[in-house]
């Protein structure tokens, strides 16, 4: 069983924040999000992880605005 107490570490949250995908807990590709969040230039989505059933929460921040052409 895997420790439900255990936190991320400082290496595999690095690696989350430049990579996505993978659970940060374990290294699984099988997450899935849940619907995402905005309130105002910021969004948050509650993402877990089938394999260990961990979950966490990706936070986001609006970085630019384009134009649609
Ligand atoms: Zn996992």
């Amino acid at each position: 069983m895997p420790d439900k107490t255990e936190a991320i570490s400082a290496e595999k949250k690095r690696s989350y924040l430049r990579h996505g995908g993978k659970c940060p807990y374990c290294g699984s590709e099988s997450i899935t999000g849940e619907s995402v969040d905005i309130e105002g230039t910021g969004a948050s989505q509650e993402v877990s992880c089938k394999e260990c059933g961990r979950s966490w929460r990706d936070v986001y921040r609006l970085v630019n605005v384009e134009e649609v052409v």
